[in-house]
């Protein structure tokens, strides 16, 4: 088939698809030369990689003219240990958005649809279109994922529900018994896609024990990511965990060498690496309290998050215009009209200085 441009078209399922808009680089935010730049706006690990994940990239620095492990397997070994499952119950790929796509080539025929909540992470509605399936987006309850609403929205066509626990980008959380019963009232043809891609920083009591729900439902599979506590974003790795039959499953539409050496021997070592996870929570749970505290003392709205990131509704001035302000004085973050929130922005926890670099940039001529 031929566009009337005479190149090949692209499949129709792609056309609702926008360009995806990452948060904004340390080199956009150069050209307004501010004195300081803190980037706030991609939920990364403002601490870096550990000590032990950056020497393993080093020592597999010596062997990269090899392929690397098709299956990850001392990957895949390590997380075993690490949740008392076994090694067939994990499949690693090029971060989590990867498994996304794996999940969604496995499962979806097109016309078959998919259940999403509104406000969430895009990549469920990427994943799926680019299958040609079907999008149904549930509206939120007070912003939080409307489980009941996403349970009535599965139809006979509906492969996959996809959830983010805790949510990107509110920060908000489905609790474990509110998760299981949900499981339960799933049909047993129906994938539940649990999106864990913050779940290391989640310290509610009632937050559930996935590593466990998927022993017990076999249409349950887990995402999780070194992209965020482990600090590993730009090697990108991250995994799936469930029953070994959908892992399987999802082995067949995998690339042989889709993850690095470089990223396998850095995830190894970030696994094993317990001092630099303790310090980026501790390091979280201090400056998530402190910027929660300063932006509801301005009077505005903040949802309390399970995440490594604040949600919060400015007065007076609109996000847009919080967010340009901030972005001038070097502070990057993410207004959320792109979630459907234009009234809310989203902003990473930092590091000390980067808390009070984008606490000073409100005062300033962020005209808040
Ligand atoms: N899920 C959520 C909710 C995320 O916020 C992100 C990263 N922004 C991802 C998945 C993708 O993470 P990864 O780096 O592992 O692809």
């Amino acid at each position: 088939m031929r566009t009337a441009a005479g190149r090949p078209a692209y499949r129709r399922c792609l056309a609702p698809l926008k360009p995806y808009v990452p948060g904004g680089t340390a080199e956009d935010v150069a050209r307004h030369r501010p004195a300081r730049i803190s980037k706030m706006g991609s939920n990364e690990n403002p601490l870096g990689p550990g000590r032990l994940a950056v020497e393993a990239v080093r020592e597999a620095a010596a062997r990269i003219s090899v392929y690397p492990d098709p299956s990850a397997g001392l990957l895949r070994d390590a997380l075993a240990r690490g949740t008392g499952k076994s090694p067939g119950n994990f499949l690693v790929a090029n971060g989590s958005d990867e498994v996304l796509v794996l999940i969604a080539a496995t499962y979806l025929n097109p016309g078959d649809n998919a259940v999403v909540s509104e406000h969430t992470f895009f990549n469920y509605e990427f994943a799926a279109r680019v299958f040609d399936g079907e999008v149904r987006a549930v509206p939120t309850r007070g912003l939080r994922c409307d489980l009941a609403a996403m349970r009535d929205a599965v139809d006979a066509r509906t492969r996959i529900v996809f959830l983010c626990n805790p949510n990107n980008p509110t920060g908000l959380h489905v609790g474990a018994a509110e998760l299981e019963a949900f499981l339960r009232s799933l049909p047993r043809e129906t994938l539940a896609v649990v999106d864990e891609a913050y779940a290391e920083y989640a310290d509610a009591p009632d937050f559930p024990d996935c590593a466990a729900l998927t022993d017990r439902f076999h249409n349950l599979l887990v995402t999780r990511t070194f992209s965020k506590a482990h600090g590993l974003a730009g090697l990108r790795i991250g995994y799936a965990m469930a029953q070994e039959a959908l892992i399987q499953d999802l082995r067949q539409v995998k690339l042989p060498f889709n993850v690095n050496a470089a990223a396998q021997a850095a995830a190894l070592a970030a696994l094993g690496d317990r001092e630099h996870l303790a310090r980026t929570l501790e390091l979280n749970r201090l400056g998530k309290d402190l910027l929660t505290r300063a932006l509801a003392a301005k009077g505005w709205e903040v949802l309390p998050s399970q995440g490594n990131f604040l949600c919060f509704r400015p007065t007076v001035v609109t996000a847009l215009e919080v967010g340009e302000a901030l972005f001038r004085q070097g502070v990057i973050v993410r207004p959320l009209g792109r979630f459907g929130l234009e009234d809310w922005i989203r902003v990473t926890v930092g590091t000390p200085a980067q808390n009070a670099h984008f606490l000073e940039a409100l005062e300033g001529p962020a005209g808040a």
